[in-house]
């Protein structure tokens, strides 16, 4: 079995150095537990955190540790854990070609709904976090603005759809040209801008949002969030959802810089977690599964083939080589 270690806290941006690959026996479940065959492993920017010895709402790795995700697999052994062999189930595992875990903490995956890798994207974390945050923090409504950065990825293509539902002008910054297509063309977003092919980001709202922006659904802070808070209209709303383009730096840059913007337009920013929506997340599943299934909501999902390139899949994140949810596709079913 092989599994990966948290090899060494990164200085910056992590690298394969950080990541340690160990093989080990099958392990055996025990009582009350599951063995795990790992089918798809997601990779997240939180984890980065997680790698960071701080305090924060995931608890930090230690040096050695086996590194977890979301993974969906399929129950090879079961001990009294509630489910059957050969059986598809969801649940916070290691990064390893089988895992243990105990019953009550997998929940089943019903390959007939979607294809069972959407349990870990659309159908899954980001794409409740994209639900929550969208319809209950940002609360577009007919005729707003809605800008949302990180735009392509996982929760930000989700994000900006679910806006769409609601009568918004929806424009998303994302880093290709390619991802901006998919933006417009699959996701029915009004405008996408490709921020890696400006660096006046000001100038590009004001020709996508020539209104300003009533809401923002921030996944990525930094200077596209700047650019942003300085177009922010009278009660406008910000959803901050995610800060990648700092999750690297060892000291970030003193900020936010625009908070002198709020004043004026008396705009609320909150930040949410989407696990404070947790005793509603299978409600959200079941109206995500819908619209996937009238095809009302596009996705994509990346998928990097073998566990020996999860690491490659994590750091490329941060480099922005996925459209959509990145995943590690481990074993076949
Ligand atoms: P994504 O699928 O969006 O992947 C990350 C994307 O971020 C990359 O594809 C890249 O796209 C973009 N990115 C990376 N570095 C930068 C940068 N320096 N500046 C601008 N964009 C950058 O990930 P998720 O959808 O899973 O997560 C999106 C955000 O939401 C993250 O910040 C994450 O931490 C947060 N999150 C928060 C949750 C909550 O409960 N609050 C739950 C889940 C996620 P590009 O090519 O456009 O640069």
């Amino acid at each position: 079995n092989r599994k990966y270690l948290l090899s060494q806290r990164p200085d910056g941006t992590p690298n394969r150095e950080t990541f340690e690959l160990v093989e080990e026996d099958v392990p055996e479940p025990g009582a009350g537990e599951a063995l795990v065959r790992t089918l798809y492993l997601s990779v997240d920017p939180y984890m980065r955190g997680r790698m960071r010895d701080a305090e924060s709402y995931a608890e930090p790795w230690d040096v050695g540790d086996p590194l977890q995700a979301a993974v969906v697999g399929e129950v090879v052994e079961s001990n009294g854990a509630g489910f059957e062999v050969g059986q598809l189930v969801a649940g916070n595992l290691e990064w390893a070609d089988y895992a243990t875990a105990s019953g009550s903490a997998l929940q089943p995956v019903n390959p007939d709904h979607a294809p069972i890798s959407t349990a870990l994207g659309v159908l899954g974390m980001p794409g409740r976090t994209a639900y929550f945050g969208t319809r209950e923090v940002a609360e577009p409504k007919a005729g707003d603005t809605f800008v949302v950065s990180g735009a392509a990825g996982a929760v930000g293509s989700v994000a900006g759809q679910i806006a769409k539902q609601s009568g918004a002008r929806v424009v998303g910054f994302a880093g290709s040209d390619e991802k901006v297509e998919f933006l417009e063309d699959e996701c029915g977003f009004d405008v996408g801008i490709n921020y890696k092919d400006t660096d006046d980001y000001g100038a590009a709202l004001d020709s996508a949002a020539p209104d300003g922006v009533d809401v923002y659904f921030d996944n990525v802070g930094g200077e596209i969030t700047d650019a942003v808070f300085s177009k922010l209209n009278v009660d406008a709303r910000v959803a901050v959802c995610g800060q990648i383009a700092l999750y690297n730096e060892e000291s970030v840059p003193m900020g936010p810089r625009k908070l002198g913007k709020l004043i004026e337009s008396r705009a609320q920013v909150q930040g949410f977690l989407v696990s404070d929506f947790s005793p509603r997340f299978e409600q959200a599943t079941r109206q995500l599964a819908k619209w996937v299934s009238t095809g009302e909501l596009a996705y994509r999902e990346t998928v990097t083939e073998g566990l020996e390139n999860a690491p490659d899949a994590f750091l490329g994140l941060f480099e922005g080589e996925n459209i959509g949810k990145q995943l590690v596709k481990v074993g076949e079913r």
